[in-house]
Formats: C-alpha cells, structure tokens, sequence
C-alpha cells in the first residue's frame, strides 16, 4: 500500500474499506490486462504485416491501380477493418463482460453492439480524414510533414470538441437540458462565475447503460455545457450534485479545455518530430527524396508502431497535466461550495461502489490516472478545511 504521502482522517481512511479496495485493483487489473493483449496483439499483427512484406505488396498492388484517393481510402478501409476484428473480442470482454461482472452494464449485448457499429463508422470517419490528410502530408511536404500534420491535428481536435456534445454525444446517449431542478438556481449560478451560459447545464440518460455515475465538462464556445449522468442525480444529496457540478465549472473557470488541447498539439508535434527521425533512420524507404504514395504506404504498419511507443512513453506528460488541471478544479469546488465533506463523502463512495483504486501503485498512476487518485483528492480536501479551522469529519 503506498500511502506514505497521504494522511487521512481517521474517519475517510476507515470508509475506504480494504475489502472493496482489494476489489477495485482486481476490477481495474483485470480491464488493463485485457486492454494490453488487445494492443499487443495488433502491433505484433502490424510488425508482421511490415516484415513478412505483406503491406509493400498490397500499397504496390493498390498503388498500380487507382491514384492517390483510391489507393489510400481502400488501404486505410482493409487495416481499419482488420484493426477493429481484431479488436472486438477484447473490447466484448473489457467494456461488457467485466463491466456485467461487476454490476456496473445495464446494457444487453445487442445494445452493446449497436454500440460498438456506431463507434466504428464514426472512428471511421474521423481516423480516414486523419489518415487522408497524413497521407497528403507525408508525400507533398516530405520534410516538414509532422509540423503540417501537428497543425491539422488542433483544427480536428477543435472541431471536434465542438462538435462533441451536440452531435458525437447524442449518437450514444439521450440528453436534455436540466429543468426544474431543486438546485436549478444555485447551479445557474455557478454556471455565471465559470463563464458559461446560465442554461449550459444537460441532464445525460446514462442509466441506460451503467450504473456508474460521473459529470463532465463538454464543448469549446457556444457549445460549451455541463452534463450530469442521471444516476448522479438520482443517487447524489443535493450537497453533492452541488460540489460536483462546482468541480465541472472550474474546469471551465480555469479553461482548461484550451491548456488541454495547447498541452496535447504540443506533445503530439513532438511525437511526430521524434517519429521523422527514427523512421528516417530505420526505414530507407522513408527518405523524404524517395517517398512515394506507394512507400509511406507499405512502411505505415511500422509507423504506427513506433508511433504507438512513443505515444506510450508520452503518456504520462499529459496525464501529469490532466490531473494537475482536476486539482485546480476541486479546489474551485472547495473555494465555491465552502462544502469539504460533501466532496469527501462523494470521492469516498466513488471508491467503494465505483470501484476506483484509491491507492494505486505509482507506476500505475503514472500511466493511467487522469485524475488524482481519490487518497489523494480526499487528502486535498481534507487540508483545504484544516486550513480554514473546518472539521472534516
Ligand atoms: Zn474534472
């Protein structure tokens, strides 16, 4: 147990009990696992595909036949589809089986895979413009391809976030603007201090398919908005619908939206730097004077393998900044509500029947936690009322 860091009070530390804890590792171990295999099995799929010569093969084959559009489109479909096959099984066990295992799914298998249909089409979509655009990018400015792709990746990503809760949201899940709430004023409120609009909060049907219970802030301009899952406000006292929804606010308070996507083109331009210069080291074929349609294409399997490591290596860099914005947020929710044991009440219960590991391994929080863990964000709490005189318990 690593807990040397974190002090709690007696009365949050006896909550989480070790019993449910112990749960929640296995709960979350078990997800990571299969989350693993799936990745390794289809970057060993790729390295075979590159090394057997399979991808130069088919990228001569496509590229002997049809121009630039037909050949890419036809290349990026054949791996997209193999990519999601392989895939499906891993995803059946993690976001279905386990997720029934523990009582959080709602769903029925058919639910869950007209799920599945809808995510593929629009990943589809999304990845294809992406892959498109890489394509173009790798063959028309051989040098300078990353910083032109880094540049496109922010207009995606921008479009996208708004786009996301009135388009991408309402494809998986039902949401209607919250009315006639007991809290209606107070978050009206809230909403005016984070700069959003005073009818910028969504009530989202989860229960339909989980029992977990979670808000987010979604959006970027006109539609920046604050949804709630149902199951929150259907088992949350007001206190804590209030503290949650504050945390949502900070985000935009903080606009943290912006720093995220700043954070993230910058990384990912550094990505796609590091990536230039190993495949041009490793690949000859990847020599900005040699590359064709027919050769970015036959080395992409290996791109996207060293791309995946990289991406990998990176990671933490933009977990580390994701939980240092969810810190700024809850001490929003703190400073706003002045309510330091709603929050711990909530984070509490969110370790015990959501299953969060509230005490991961270091490592582990290095390269999953977008969040703090709850040990610490209880801590955080804790000390926020100690420093105002307040009892916590
Ligand atoms: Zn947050």
């Amino acid at each position: 147990m690593f807990r040397a860091r974190v002090f709690l009070s007696l009365t949050a530390e006896a909550s989480i009990d070790p019993d449910t804890q112990q749960r929640a590792k296995e709960y979350q171990r078990r997800k990571r696992v299969v989350s693993w295999t799936s990745s390794i099995l289809l970057l060993v799929f790729l390295l075979a595909a590159y090394t057997t010569g399979l991808s130069t093969a088919l990228a001569e084959a496509l590229t002997s036949r049809w121009g630039f559009w037909g050949s890419s489109i036809s290349y990026f479909a054949l791996l997209f589809v193999i990519a999601m096959v392989l895939r499906a099984p891993f995803d059946y066990k993690d976001d279905f089986l386990i997720e029934k295992e523990y009582g959080f799914s709602t769903q029925t298998p058919a639910g869950w895979a007209k799920d599945l249909l809808k995510g593929w089409v629009l990943n589809f979509i999304i990845l294809g413009i992406a892959a498109l655009f890489t394509f173009w990018a790798l063959q028309a400015i051989p040098k300078l391809w990353w910083l032109v792709v880094g540049l496109g990746y922010v207009v995606l990503v921008v479009v996208l976030g708004q786009l996301f809760p009135v388009l991408i949201l309402p494809i998986f899940y039902k949401l209607r603007p919250l009315e006639n709430h007991p809290l209606q004023e107070k978050i009206e409120q809230f909403l005016q201090k984070g700069g959003l609009r005073a009818q910028g909060i969504y009530e989202m049907a989860a229960s339909e398919k989980t029992t977990k219970e979670n808000a987010m802030l979604a959006g970027l301009g006109q539609t920046k908005r604050v949804i709630l899952f149902d199951t929150l406000l259907r088992n949350r006292t007001p206190d804590e619908v209030e503290v949650v929804v504050a945390h949502e606010v900070g985000h935009s308070y903080h606009r943290h939206t912006w720093t995220l996507i700043f954070s993230q083109a910058l990384l990912f331009l550094l990505t796609l730097f590091v990536l230039d210069l190993i495949m041009v080291q490793i690949e000859p074929r990847f020599a900005p004077e040699q590359r064709t349609l027919s050769t970015i294409l036959a080395v992409l399997p290996l791109m996207l393998v060293v791309f995946s490591a990289l991406s990998f290596l990176f990671k933490p860099l933009t977990l580390f900044m994701s939980r240092h914005c969810e810190r700024q947020a809850d001490t929003f929710a703190l400073e706003t509500t002045g309510k330091p044991q709603a929050l711990i009440r909530f984070w509490v219960d969110m370790a015990r029947r959501q299953l969060s590991d509230a005490y991961p391994h270091p490592l582990i929080k290095l390269f999953y936690y977008s969040h703090p863990p709850l040990s610490e964000r209880i801590a955080l709490a804790e000390r926020w009322a100690h420093s105002k005189g307040g009892v916590t318990s």
